[in-house]
């Protein structure tokens, strides 16, 4: 008999078509850790691949495991692992790189070209009872913290990377953040861990603005709709200055927004933002939208904005997600609106797919538990 339960996984074939599979359990290198997966949350990215069936060059054309956002308890560990043993309970950093590559080299490993992502084409992902990974990107979780938190690691340490890593965010600074959802709402998590002056929070949506400032926002702002015949240009222009003298913050100097995060990917809230952040300040894009955006890119110039990219996280950012949370600088409880069994996978999609349950409740952040 084997020392393995069924390896039941839930697998998208083509667009709107999931199904359970029996796969095999993963051969098991020196240096890997087998998982059983206990949580996980389910992402935009997953919703977005079962909808359209790729995002950008990534094209499904192959059945794939979803799933990227999890923990679980070490299963087996490799004949070389000796940090790891086997019912220590982890949260797993989906993304293997080649750790050889001038990337990896250089102390970027997510941009490694030969990146092995969890449920990123032509990658399997976490949502199956086995999965392994490289023993250093399973992450020991603290005795204070729980899968559910272990599984919230994955989108916390995408917050952690553009606000700390690529943003430079320091205590006593000001930031922005365009999109109050999952992401959004960690970003301002993280600049309020870290001592943030000024949390403020952008969304065109009052209840999420609300839930906002609930957990971790200082100031919230929604902004007026476009008027008729407005450009995106000139409607983006226009919110900053209402914006400006709303919310009372200078264009230069102290009291001047340090750092704008777009968590949200539309195009107005990228040039809303260009407007908005001070002289000298850094922009941040980590919400994935239109793919083509207008950008005021003369303000770039004479404000001598730091334009950056953020993408998944690198060296150092998980460590310091799990260190927010577990010195209690960071709740991630909040965040988790609906629990489902592994069976219900489709209804957890569907539910996350329309942005609330049947009860009319919202969903943040939808985690399935197992398979038990
Ligand atoms: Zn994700
Ligand atoms: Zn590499």
């Amino acid at each position: 008999m084997s020392e393995y339960k069924s390896n039941k996984s839930f697998v998208l074939r083509a667009v709107e078509d999931v199904v359970y599979e029996e796969r095999p359990v993963p051969e098991l290198g020196p240096d890997e850790v087998l998982v059983e997966v206990k949580k996980t949350g389910i992402c935009g990215s997953d919703v977005h691949y079962l909808v359209h069936g790729r995002i950008g060059d990534f094209i499904v054309d192959a059945p794939m495991v979803l799933g990227h956002e999890s923990s679980g308890v070490i299963y087996k560990v490799g004949s070389k692992v000796k940090n790891l043993a086997p019912g220590t309970r982890v949260a797993l950093e989906p993304g293997a790189s080649c750790r050889t590559c001038d990337a990896c080299k250089s102390g970027h490993y997510e941009l490694c070209p030969e990146m092995v992502f969890a449920a990123t084409p032509p990658y399997d992902g976490t949502l199956g009872r086995y999965y392994k990974l490289p023993a250093d990107l399973a992450y020991a979780l603290p005795d204070n913290l729980d899968l559910e938190d272990g599984a919230m690691m994955e989108p916390l340490s995408v917050g952690v990377h553009s606000v700390a890593n690529v943003g430079g965010f320091k205590a006593n600074q000001i930031i922005a953040v365009f999109g109050a959802g999952p992401v959004g709402l960690l970003c301002m998590a993280v600049a309020k861990a870290l001592g943030a002056k000024r949390v403020i929070a952008i969304d065109i949506v009052q209840s999420r603005l609300d839930f906002a400032k609930s957990y971790a926002a200082t100031d919230v702002y929604l902004p007026d709709r476009p008027k008729e015949g407005e450009s995106q240009i000139e409607y983006s222009k226009r919110t900053a200055a209402e914006m400006a003298s709303k919310l009372n913050f200078p264009e230069r100097g102290l009291g001047a927004i340090d750092l704008v995060i777009d968590a949200s990917g539309a195009a107005t809230c990228i040039q809303t933002g260009v407007y908005i952040v001070k002289h000298g300040g850094t922009f941040v894009q980590v919400g994935m939208g239109n793919a083509e955006v207008t950008i005021p890119v003369t303000i770039i110039l004479v404000k001598e904005i730091n334009f950056k990219g953020s993408f998944r996280y690198g060296p150092g950012d998980y460590p310091l997600s799990i260190g927010l949370v577990a010195a209690g600088k960071i709740d991630l409880k909040p965040l988790v609106t609906h629990r489902f069994a592994f069976d219900d996978a489709p209804t957890a999609f569907d539910t996350t797919r329309k942005g609330k349950s049947e009860d009319g409740k919202a969903v943040i952040k939808a985690i399935i538990s197992g398979p038990e």
